[in-house]
């Protein structure tokens, strides 16, 4: 199990929300927000527990979170990530997968989808194929793979969203219009987040 860190909150859009993160990646972005802390910044108090998946839950069903995230570095990376949403699927909570999508092949996101995620979010950092691989040291043709992937198995209970990056010189608003192009081909109803660029992104 790769979870190293949970972080919660009571005010999150009006939601209870938590999150787990996952360690390790098998891209290596630039300005990896990661790179700079690994754990919650805003975090105010800090609780130190016996880090194994029976605690995990036992914390999770004290704090009732509305909605779950599984983010961190690439949770895909982690073989019991199945196992893990499958147990947290028991608590009855709204469970939101953030990947690079990478490893989400048509097979992988029906088990997902199986094992109880109600969303993914897929971040891309950019659209154009050689600065992808510039800014991650990785191709993007599996991630814009996975976009079409997951654009068939959505619906009301499964839903994907992707985000991007604005980041200058790398994913400009020419490259982000592209990127808004090839997601309303595949389904005009994906919808598309863009954040915003930090200095930390290392651009
Ligand atoms: S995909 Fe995410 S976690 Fe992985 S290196 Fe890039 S920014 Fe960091």
């Amino acid at each position: 199990m790769d979870i190293y860190h949970m972080s919660y909150t009571q005010k999150f859009v009006g939601e209870r929300m938590a999150m787990l993160s996952f360690k390790g990646c098998n891209f290596d972005c630039i300005g990896c927000l990661r790179k700079r802390d690994e754990c919650d910044i805003y975090a105010e108090e800090r609780k130190y527990i016996d880090w194994e998946i029976a605690n995990i839950l036992s914390e999770l069903e004290e704090l009732k979170p509305h909605r779950i995230y599984l983010g961190g570095y690439e949770p895909t990376l982690d073989p019991d990530l199945i196992m893990i949403i499958e147990r947290i699927t028991k608590l009855g909570t709204h469970i939101v997968l953030m990947t690079n999508g990478s490893k989400i092949n048509t097979e992988y996101a029906k088990e997902l989808k199986k094992a109880g995620v109600n969303k993914i979010i897929i971040g891309i950092k950019a659209f154009d194929a050689e600065k992808h691989l510039h800014y991650t040291k990785r191709s993007n043709e599996q991630v814009l793979t996975a976009i079409k992937n997951l654009a068939t198995i959505e619906d009301a209970y499964f839903r994907l969203q992707i985000e991007t990056v604005l980041i200058p010189g790398i994913n400009d608003p020419a490259d982000i219009e592209g990127l808004a192009m090839f997601i309303s081909r595949i389904y005009p109803s994906i919808s598309l987040f863009i954040e915003p660029c930090f200095r930390e992104r290392g651009v």
